[in-house]
Order: C-alpha cells, then structure tokens, then sequence
C-alpha cells in the first residue's frame, strides 16, 4: 500500500464540483499507466469497489466511497502523425480538458473550439461524450486506450467500439474500464460551426473568423450563463434533454405552444430542453429557490459551497432531483435522465 501510495480516509471536497465533504475509505492519485495493475489488485485483495475520478465536474455524492478512488492524473500530448488536412494527437486522460483546447488552437489543430470552457479531465470527456454548442467530442475520436478494472488489460477502442450516443458511451455505461489516453483526429483547417445562435454574431465579423475568437465568445457566453464553479458547487446540466417521438412532440405541443423543440439533422425524434420543462413543472418555490441556479432550471446548485455545509446536503439534493423527475413525468409524461453521476 505504501509503494502504491495509497492514502486512507482521504477527503474528496475540493476534488470534486459540488463543493460537498465527500470522503473516501482509499484515494490514490494515478501518475502513471504501471500503477494500475497494483491498484487493481490492492482493491480485489481488499474486495473494494474502484471508482474512477476525473475532475469531479459531473459527480453527485452522497456518502462516504467505500472503496478506492483512483484519482487520474496522467499527463502528456504528442502530435503522433501529420499530413496536409490533419494532425494525429495522443492525449493522456487526466490533462485538463479547456487547457487542451487552447493548447490545440495556438498549435493550429481545429475543432474543439465550441468545447471551450467545460471543465473536467480528457478522459472524463470521453466517458461522457461531452458536447456544447452543437459540437461533440466524437466526432473528433480516433481511438481510446483503456484498462480493464476486471482483468487489468489494456485494450485500444475505435470510435466505433466507444459506442458513442449523446452524453454517454461504452465506458459511462459499464463502468469497466479507466481511460488512459485518447487519439484525436484534428483538421488543419479551421472550420467554424456557428449553428447554435449565440455564436451566430461571429458571422457577420468582416475580416476571416478565426478558432481563438470562437473559443473567445464561447468562454463570454458560459461565463455569462453558467455559474462560477470555483464559488457555486455545480456539476453542470443536471440532466441531458429529452428525445421524444415526433407523434408526442407534436401531442405536446398543441397543449403548451409555446414549447421549443428542436430536431437533430437526420433524426427521427425531437429534442425538449430538460429546463424549460422543470421551469414549467409544479416544482415548490422553496425547493426552486434552494436547489436551481437562478439563470438556469437545468442547473442544480449548491449555494452552501465553501461554508459550512453536510454530505447529507447530496441526499436532500438526490431527493428534489427525484421530485423534479416526479414532477416532470406528471405534467408531462417525460422521464428525465441524469446526466450526473450520483455517488
Ligand atoms: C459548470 C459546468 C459546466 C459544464 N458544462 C458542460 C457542457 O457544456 N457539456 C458537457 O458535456 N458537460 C458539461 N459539464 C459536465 C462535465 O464537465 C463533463 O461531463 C466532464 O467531461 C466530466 O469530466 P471529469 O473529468 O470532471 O469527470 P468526473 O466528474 O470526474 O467523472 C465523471 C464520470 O466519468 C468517469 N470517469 C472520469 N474519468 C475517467 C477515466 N479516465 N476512465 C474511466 N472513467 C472515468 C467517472 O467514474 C464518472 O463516472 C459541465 C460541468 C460543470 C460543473
């Protein structure tokens, strides 16, 4: 345990967003790939659970872990092979991912620009396909190197094996695997993708747009929209839009014409943004006040952060996630899905 550094009854409160005093029974910090197989048999020696942590920037605790937390922190980025159109870049997992996109914008590898700002590891990206602004990162994967927590086996994914879908992936839903690093395909060309209609003013710029002044309005509008982590504990959106079939989405809509909907290109189902129906739900005035950041419903907060606050705070915030669901599923007829990891 010692060579392995592994630390006893470690407190997670400033390793993870919502800002609550999560503890865990066993933490290590993963500085490199050789480690694993030590850790991995630490904890089935022990029969402890592994959890793997990122930058804790989509987690939900509500005790204590009882096991071990493997902490990643792995660093490195090379530039593994380039042509005319595109550069090969290998990622470690526990790089941060906005350091990286800005990194890659001063070294002219395009498309990550919309991604700006999102806090959290690369692999943490990974795991949850990871999107803003009409942009997501599988678009952009090569291939994933992971490791087995069964068998501790490294195994290198395709795209395709990632079995990527919105905000989640092969890795998210098993939860076998830990991330260690991540082949991305970048172009040589800058390509700005301005759909979403906050960034729509960048089209009128008169002289060539280019990625930094993207990433640029993308960081304005999320300082603008989103709270400060560092002040307000947050894991993010809450939850991940629903999709509907056309038929309901159409049902809903001639009962509430003032719902937006948008449709995906190439896809059979509407998407409902998630706060507009927790805004329009029965929720309490008390529990609004309380649990929503102020700009956004989709957002659930923790205003006690960096004061004196309980874990029992996570179990009381479970609980009006599962009334907003509630709530949501009542008025209508919608099952929310949590977009967070709740601990
Ligand atoms: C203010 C704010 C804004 C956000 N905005 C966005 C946004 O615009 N778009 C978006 O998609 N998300 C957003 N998020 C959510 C979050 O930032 C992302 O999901 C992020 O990629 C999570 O990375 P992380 O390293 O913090 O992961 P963690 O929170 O540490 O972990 C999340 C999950 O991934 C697993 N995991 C993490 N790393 C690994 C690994 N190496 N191997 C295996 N499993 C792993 C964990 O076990 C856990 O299940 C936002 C969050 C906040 C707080």
């Amino acid at each position: 345990m010692k060579d392995l550094a592994i630390q006893k009854n470690v407190s997670l409160q400033d390793r993870h967003t919502f800002g609550l005093p999560w503890k865990s029974r066993f933490f290590v910090e993963l500085e490199k790939e050789e480690q694993i197989a030590g850790l991995l048999n630490f904890a089935k020696s022990k029969e402890l659970p592994v959890l793997i942590l990122g930058g804790g920037s989509n987690m939900l605790p509500t005790e204590t872990y009882k096991g071990l937390v493997i902490q990643n922190k792995l660093t490195g980025r090379e530039v593994i092979k380039e042509t005319k159109t595109f550069s090969l870049l290998q990622v470690a997992a526990g790089e941060d991912w906005h350091k990286l996109v800005l990194w890659t914008i001063k070294n002219e590898m395009f498309g990550l620009e919309n991604m700006s700002l999102i806090p959290g590891t690369v692999g943490g990206a990974v795991v949850q396909n990871i999107g803003a602004y009409d942009v997501d990162i599988q678009r952009f994967i090569y291939s994933v190197t992971a490791y087995s927590l069964n068998t501790g086996k490294k195994k290198v994914f395709t795209r395709d094996e990632c079995k990527f879908e919105y905000r989640n992936s092969i890795f998210k839903s098993s939860d076998l695997w830990v991330v260690t690093s991540v082949i991305l395909k970048l172009s040589k060309k800058f390509k700005p993708v301005l759909t979403y209609k906050p960034l729509q003013i960048l089209q009128s710029s008169t002289s060539e747009l280019t990625a930094k002044e993207v990433s640029r309005e993308v960081i304005k509008i999320r300082r603008s929209k989103l709270p400060d982590w560092n002040r307000v504990g947050t894991a993010g959106s809450f939850f991940a839009n629903p999709r509907v079939s056309k038929t309901k989405a159409r049902r809903l809509q001639k009962l509430y014409p003032e719902m937006p909907l948008f449709y995906n290109y190439g896809s059979t189902k509407a998407t409902i943004p998630a706060g507009w129906l927790i805004e329009h739900s029965s929720l309490s005035e008390k529990n609004r006040k309380e649990f929503l950041y102020h700009k956004h419903a989709l957002i659930i907060v923790n205003k006690e952060k960096g004061g004196d606050v309980s874990i029992t705070k996570g179990k009381r915030t479970v609980a009006v996630v599962e009334r907003i669901q509630s709530k949501v599923s009542q008025g209508f007829g919608i099952d929310l899905r949590p977009e967070v990891r709740i601990f």
